[in-house]
């Protein structure tokens, strides 16, 4: 709480008496903290890779160029890293548009069932490779609906990816879409290690990751999901996770059917 004291006066020169003014400042307080909270995180998230690449071009400066096989892994892995700053920039840039509320929304009208086949065969061979089975299936007729596709496909995307991340050989990934009441649904659920209970409400805030050193390891930036639900959220949608540790994961996407405005 802030408080304030203003004296007034009468005839210029006596205090007549003092006006208090409390003023609840928590919010400010805790936009603040949440501001610097996520500034460090962005420093540190950025120095990682950096720490990295200094190091990886120091030794190959030192000595390793006429080493071909050494260089060429020390250049694999500068490469990596420089990809892994690259999509945490672009992650950033999505999600600093949606806070200055420049985010632009191209609606149309597109339909879910060609969007998800369309993504099905574009994450078959990546899940293939991995010893994983991805499929997707149709519940009932979808309705076209009206959207920004390419806002939509990456809140998807970011799902199944997440999915293709945290699975091991032999785990399923199923994707369904249908339609409900006045909704489309897109469920996209695993059979992989699961989120604990405990961190499963803070798997949508910024940077939150259940393992860091895992995440980072497979490329995540720990916003994939923050972005999914700011794109469902400003489409006046509703995006929900459940999960049981070491057994499934399950992400649900409800969309309002089809109103152009
Ligand atoms: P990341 O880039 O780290 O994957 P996300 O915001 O997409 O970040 O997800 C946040 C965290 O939620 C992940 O780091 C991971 O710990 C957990 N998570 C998300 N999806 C799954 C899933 N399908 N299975 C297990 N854990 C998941």
């Amino acid at each position: 709480i802030r408080a304030s004291f203003l004296p007034f006066k009468i005839d210029n020169d006596k205090t007549a008496g003092i006006v208090c003014v409390f003023e609840d400042v928590t919010e400010q307080f805790n936009l603040e903290a949440a501001r610097q909270k996520f500034v460090a995180e962005v420093s540190h998230e950025l120095k990682t890779p950096l720490t990295t690449i200094r190091t990886y071009t120091e030794t190959l400066l030192n000595g390793y160029l006429d080493d071909k096989k050494t260089a060429v892994s020390l250049l694999n892995t500068v490469q990596t890293e420089t990809d892994k700053m690259t999509a945490l920039v672009q992650n950033l840039l999505i999600l600093s548009r949606f806070d200055m509320q420049r985010m632009d929304i191209r609606k149309s009208l597109f339909s879910i069932d060609d969007m998800l086949r369309r993504l099905e065969n574009m994450f078959r061979l990546e899940a293939e490779k991995k010893g994983l089975e991805l499929t997707y299936n149709r519940t009932t007729e979808i309705p076209a609906i009206y959207a920004d596709q390419d806002q939509i496909e990456r809140a998807v995307k970011n799902i199944i990816s997440n999915s293709i991340k945290y699975c091991a050989k032999g785990d399923k990934i199923q994707i369904f879409a249908g339609s409900l009441y006045n909704n489309v649904y897109i469920k996209v659920e695993d059979s992989g290690k699961g989120i604990p209970k405990a961190d499963l409400d803070h798997v949508f805030e910024r940077f939150y990751r259940v393992d860091k050193a895992r995440s980072r390891d497979k490329g995540g930036t720990g916003l994939g999901l923050s972005i999914a639900k700011e794109i469902i959220e400003s489409h006046g949608g509703t995006i929900q996770i459940e999960s049981e540790f070491g057994r499934f994961t399950r992400v649900t996407i409800n969309l309002p059917m089809a109103k152009e405005n």
